[in-house]
């Protein structure tokens, strides 16, 4: 790998906290190339009391950052962003070696990532405060808002730069300090961050990354500590479920960006070409392996035929193979278990009746390979009704009425992302306010931006990442009274 960077010092395997690179006591632990299967990097493994220390680093550095002024954090953060974008190639050779996508999709993460730095260190001059007329002659009421303290983050490997710029971003705009234990599979990205952020002079102790095997250890002390006072994680529903339990304890402010079982609705009225294009974006960016993917596929039946023949032919074009090794549309999925659970749901809804119209074998490439797969006659039965799949498998369901749709999309537990291509403009307004869920994507299939609010209702989350509010997630409010 290091032969494929202009910048070799940017793949980092030791943990950096408190501004120190340091060796996990833990010793190592293998990070692999999911798309040939071979270790590419041996990255130190924190022990618990090596989180904590980071935490208190993060606490000593957190009181000088905060007295900062605004465009004094604005200023590093922008030198943060700049690198990342003159390292773009190298992070996302780093990205793709790690986590297996494309590296079209890989620069492209690092710019979206990036974008969050830029934004929110853009925001950190603008944490106005309020004044409020008093509730008595001599009273008089301001409302100011103060970095909550150290904020800890837990992210997962299918975005691994972004879902920690996401987070990182608004949190040092705010003036708070970062704690980052990125996923297992993907640390290097994250590490790489960490040299940046240490190029661009964000002071020692403010941004921390902390790898471990040992996720579950992490998250104990990430609750039990005292000092951590927010807790950031985007994941499953059932460990945000674990953590939330944890956090309780603490009473600490979370932001939970949870799983999603995003549906996607064609109309007879649609521009049914667009509405194949953005169901291709939709669902198989990333392979299928993101939480907005749709992961439901709901056809009038008036158009039911035309849409899946049309998907079909342009999905059958798409080219799987190694993101290192040209230029592919679909990369490996991260691992055996995702390969397994995209199998089951095809196994299911064949089991039920569904048909197979592309995909569905076994790929020539073996290993976490695996075809872009379409079903016809999926019902509200079979296990991708209820399950998020993460993976290659677009299900199509037909449906007869507006109303029977918004019913079907809304038969579940997630409300994160959903979309629907229409025209017409009253039906336009009635589905994006019946829809039950916290995005809703109209003619588009993609919706991920820097400038607007993404989070989920229901149990795909708490609060919002992204836009003037993210940033929100990482202050207090403090209500100061004067007598005068
Ligand atoms: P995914 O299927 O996307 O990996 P998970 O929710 O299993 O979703 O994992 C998201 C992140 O949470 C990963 O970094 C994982 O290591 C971490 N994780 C898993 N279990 C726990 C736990 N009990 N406590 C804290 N973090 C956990």
């Amino acid at each position: 790998l290091t032969s494929l960077l202009k910048d070799p010092s940017l793949l980092q395997t030791q943990a950096y906290i408190g501004g120190q690179w340091v060796d996990g006591d833990d010793g190592t632990f293998d990070v692999d190339n999911p798309a040939r299967g071979d270790v590419i990097a041996k990255v130190a493994d924190v022990s618990r009391l090596q989180v904590a220390d980071a935490i208190a680093q993060a606490q000593i550095a957190q009181k000088e950052w905060a007295k900062w002024t605004g465009k004094e954090r604005a200023n590093v953060m922008r030198k943060w962003f700049d690198l990342m974008m003159a390292n773009q190639d190298d992070l996302a050779t780093i990205m793709t070696a790690e986590q297996g996508k494309p590296l079209a999709e890989s620069k492209g993460e690092i710019a979206y990532g990036a974008s969050f730095v830029e934004f929110f260190g853009e925001q950190a001059k603008r944490i106005y405060g309020e004044t409020i007329p008093g509730h008595q002659r001599d009273k008089r009421i301001m409302v100011m808002k103060q970095p909550i303290g150290v904020a800890a983050s837990i992210t997962p490997w299918n975005f691994p730069n972004a879902m920690i710029t996401r987070k990182a971003g608004p949190a040092l705009a705010a003036g708070c300090a970062f704690v980052a234990r990125p996923a297992s599979e993907t640390p290097l990205s994250a590490l790489a961050l960490a040299v940046l952020a240490e190029r661009a002079g964000i002071p020692a102790g403010v941004f921390n990354v902390v790898p471990s095997n040992s996720a579950s250890e992490v998250g104990k002390e990430f609750c039990e500590n005292p000092i951590v006072r927010k807790l950031t994680f985007t994941g499953s529903t059932g460990v945000g479920r674990i953590l939330l339990a944890q956090a309780a304890d603490q009473v600490m402010k979370c932001s939970m960006e949870l799983g999603g079982n995003a549906p996607f609705i064609v109309f007879d009225d649609a521009d049914i070409d667009a509405a194949v294009e953005g169901a291709i974006m939709c669902k198989f960016r990333n392979n299928g392996q993101t939480c907005v993917c749709a992961n439901r596929i709901y056809v009038q039946a008036g158009v039911y035929d035309e849409f899946a023949e049309k998907l079909r032919a342009k999905v059958a074009e798409m080219k799987v193979g190694d993101g290192l090794a040209g230029e592919v549309d679909l990369g490996p999925l991260i691992t055996r278990k995702a390969i397994d659970k995209v199998q089951e749901h095809i196994a299911d809804a064949k089991d039920k009746g569904a048909e197979v119209i592309l995909g569905g074998e076994d790929h020539e490439l073996g290993g976490n390979f695996l075809h872009p797969t379409i079903v016809k006659g999926a019902t509200q039965d079979m296990k991708f009704s209820t399950e998020e799949t993460f993976g290659p498998l677009a299900p199509l369901f037909k449906f007869e009425t507006e109303d029977d749709v918004i019913e079907m999309a809304n038969d579940t537990i997630f409300g994160l992302a959903s979309y629907f291509y229409a025209k017409d403009l009253s039906r336009v307004y009635k589905v994006a306010e019946a829809l039950e869920y916290g995005i809703v994507g109209v003619n588009t299939g993609i919706i991920s931006t820097e400038v607007a609010p993404f989070g989920g209702v229901k149990q795909s989350g708490l609060g919002r990442e992204g836009s003037h509010h993210g940033i929100e997630e990482y202050l207090e409010m403090k209500y100061v009274c004067l007598s005068v």
